[in-house]
């Protein structure tokens, strides 16, 4: 008996399965196709997290269950590798952050290639290459040329300590969603995308798309659609403008109005004075707090005259800034009332709105700040003149290519380290040859995974980011339910990533370059892999788990198993490593089920059949802990026989291969395939011999076994019980005496009590 060797088999598979390049997706296929994607990793200097391998191997099993099933699938890598950790590594060391960048994806692949993934190796993409941010580009010019990309002077959300803007999305009650420090308002000219404008669409749009319904809400509620009505109340006195529109959903309520409440901006606006009162608008619960202006306002419906208070709980960034305050029907409204002893109207009665106002749809949604003040990130390709204002840069120059600089700090001003490259920046205007600098911003790290699927279709095109034709290949023909056949990823990517790569995907779209207006027909999302107790992994509380030290004492197979038989896959999970040995010890077992098999012996097919069943549809649900339970439930069974038929073995094999590919691909080559199991096609169950099967029940009577019945494995209890007491031997031993009770052992007895 030969021991089962992972670390042997492991590597032998791995670097066979990459010579004959059998993952590799074909552009051209009569199959028909599969596009499986999980979220692109940020290469951090960490290393692969053991989250990783929890969301890749679950699309990994669903790919090779597809492969095997005869589709032609495509299962991507790259990475998504802008962003600030790495720049803020560069200003500690002053390593340049492309060579950081090489080496951190350099240890991921190879961890990756470690884990066994059925990953297209040939496709893989990479966002700071600037063959790739040539296309992110040419995305913004494009945006830029319908609109969609201006220049405004904003608010932003400043972060003091990244010294960077930030957007609304990046900001967590109030604070950095990066480092926790407050973020300050600051005020500064930014780039914009006008990602409002398809408000709309991404809202309806989520109707034709099969998300999790978690997912929806969290998008929905994000984009905050509202329908509305905006109504004018008239000003007294005079100097300031005459009237002040108000947004509410609920126009039945204006009787019920007793104040009226502004936006800070809004009431500067109006009446030209700072009233100190700072918008709180992040924070939940915070105390309410207001200043009465002085103004009245006369409410239209009754024409009562209502005060007009500056307050810190209204945005001016929703609706028109001003809100109609109705204590009674409103529980902010209400706290505020008692605060400053304003009137509270109790059954007031409601107005069917008409006269007052107009209906308006609002949203919640705001443009996204699309500038950041760093280095690494993709240059914005605006050049500045003193005379034609804003120049897009020609197509023909894309990519505009980051500078090398010595300094990666951002400057005190605000400016992004490019302003101090003078070489770069000062350029020829390239309608009217003047003098002109270029745009020192560079864009966040969004935009390079807003569009980075579609580059996997065709990543090696100089013409266009996607040839069209291989789009409508891997997309689908069909405009309104297509796109990325599943895309797996997390919760925390539902409001950011996956809103703003809908709405470049919709952009896309609209100008004719891709085939269908949704990016995903499918998402899903996966629960996180906690620390040992349920805390997060972090490096400084020092409990981050190493997946290369898994791998190497227990091998990619087990690692694999074990994170997937770790918990339901949508909840987060608590790490432990005392129970990887489980896994392991299930794949032992499994392995020495090869010196049972005999070739002419025939087992039960019915386990197998419940087996294969079960497994199938627990991997389309993504239960996978439940789909390997059923496979160790198989191994106990048919561990307790003498003989096991190669049939039943390798049909087994089949069915745990997606979970475990290196092992089983070398159990089949034992079993004398010269094939590789993953060219078998995926095991069918046959529903009949399910339904068929019959089971013998021990009748008793007092304890004292009177029959034996059959019956079929499907039925209820009560249809069991009915047999049994209507057998005939049964019926003679019953007759002239009252049943008490009757008890049933599943699937074995039946005792009837007289
Ligand atoms: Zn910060
Ligand atoms: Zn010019």
């Amino acid at each position: 008996m030969k021991e089962y060797n992972h670390l042997k088999i492991e590597k032998k598979w791995q670097k066979e399965w990459e010579k004959k390049g059998i993952y590799h997706a074909e552009d051209k296929s009569k199959k028909p196709k599969f596009y499986g994607l999980i979220e692109f990793p940020y290469p951090s200097g960490e290393g692969l997290h053991v989250g990783h391998i929890r969301s890749n191997t679950a699309m990994d099993i669903i790919c090779r269950k597809r492969r095997a099933e005869g589709f032609n699938v495509l299962y991507p890598i790259g990475w998504d590798a802008f962003g600030l950790p790495t720049e803020n590594y560069a200003i500690k060391t002053g390593i340049h952050p492309q060579k950081v960048t090489k080496k951190n994806t350099d240890i991921f692949r190879k961890q990756l290639k470690a884990g066994g993934f059925s990953f297209d190796w040939s496709r893989e993409v990479n966002t700071t290459d600037p063959e790739y941010y040539k296309w992110t580009q040419w995305i913004f010019l494009k945006m830029y040329e319908k609109g969609l990309a201006y220049k405004d002077k904003i608010n932003i959300n400043w972060c003091p300590k990244d010294k960077i803007g930030l957007a609304n999305e990046e900001v967590v009650d109030g604070c950095c969603e990066r480092c926790g420090t407050e973020v300050e308002k600051r005020e500064k000219e930014q780039w914009m995308l006008a990602i409002t404008k398809y408000a709309e669409r991404l809202d309806k749009d989520l109707d034709d798309v099969n998300f999790l319904e978690k997912i929806k809400i969290q998008q929905r509620n994000w984009i905050g659609r509202s329908e509305g009505v905006e109504i004018e109340f008239r000003l007294s006195g005079v100097g300031h403008p005459t009237a002040i529109k108000v947004f509410t959903t609920r126009p039945d309520t204006i009787f019920g109005a007793t104040f009226i409440a502004l936006a800070p901006e809004i009431a500067k606006k109006i009446t030209g004075k700072d009233f100190g009162i700072k918008i709180e608008i992040d924070r939940e619960n915070k105390e309410k707090i207001g200043v009465d202006t002085g103004l009245k306002a006369k409410n239209p419906a009754n024409g009562e005259m209502l005060p007009v208070f500056v307050v810190n709980y209204v945005s001016a960034e929703y609706g028109t800034g001003a809100i109609m305050g109705v204590p009674a029907d409103d529980e902010r409204d209400k706290e505020f009332a008692e605060k400053y002893k304003l009137p509270i109207i109790e059954n007031y009665k409601k107005a069917g709105f008409k006269d007052y106002g107009k209906k308006i749809t609002q949203f919640k949604l705001r443009d996204w700040v699309f500038s950041r003040q760093r280095y690494w990130g993709e240059p914005i390709p605006m050049i500045n003149c003193e005379k034609c204002g804003w120049v897009p840069v020609p197509e023909r120059d894309l990519p505009v290519e980051l500078p090398k600089v010595k300094n990666y700090q951002p400057t005190d001003s605000g400016e992004s380290p490019l302003a101090n490259i003078t070489k770069w920046v000062n350029v020829k205007c390239p309608k009217c040859k003047g003098h002109a600098k270029r745009e020192t911003d560079t864009m966040p790290n969004w935009a390079g995974s807003s569009w980075y699927f579609l580059r996997y279709i065709d990543p090696k095109n100089k013409k266009s980011f996607a040839d069209f034709k291989k789009l409508k290949y891997w997309l689908g023909n069909d405009p309104r339910h297509s796109g990325v056949d599943w895309y797996n990823g997390g919760m925390e990517h539902t409001t950011l990533h996956l809103l703003y790569s809908r709405f470049w995907h919709k952009f896309l779209f609209d100008i004719g370059v891709v085939p269908t207006s949704e990016p995903y027909a499918k998402r899903t999302s996966h629960g996180m892999i906690l620390a040992e107790g349920g805390v997060k992994m972090s490096k400084s509380k020092g409990n981050v788990i190493n997946p290369d030290e898994i791998i190497k004492i227990y091998g990619a197979d087990t690692l694999r198993i074990y994170e997937m038989f770790i918990g339901p896959f949508d909840q987060s999970v608590a790490w432990s490593t005392d129970s990887i040995i489980g896994s392991r010890r299930f794949l032992e077992r499994v392995w020495n089920l090869q010196y049972k098999v005999q070739k002419n012996k025939k087992y039960t097919e019915f386990e197998i059949e419940k087996t294969i069943k079960k497994v199938s549809e627990d991997i389309e649900e993504m239960k996978f802990n439940t789909a390997i339970s059923t496979l160790m439930i198989f191994v106990n069974e048919i561990g307790k026989l003498d003989f096991i038929s190669q049939d039943v073995y390798e049909t087994f094999l089949k069915l745990l291969s997606p979970f475990a590919p290196h092992m089983t691909e070398g159990l089949w080559k034992i079993l004398g395939h010269k094939n590789s199991i993953n060219f078998e096609s995926w095991p069918v169950y046959d529903l009949s011999k399910i339904k068929n099967k019959q089971i013998k029940i021990v009748v008793q009577i007092n304890g004292k076994v009177r029959a034996e019945i059959m019956i079929r494995a499907e039925i209820s209890e009560e249809e069991v019980k009915k047999q049994a007491i209507s057998n005939e031997t049964v019926s003679r031993h019953l007759s002239g005496k009252e049943i008490k009770k009757v008890i049933y052992v599943k699937n074995r007895l039946i005792n009837i009590v007289v």
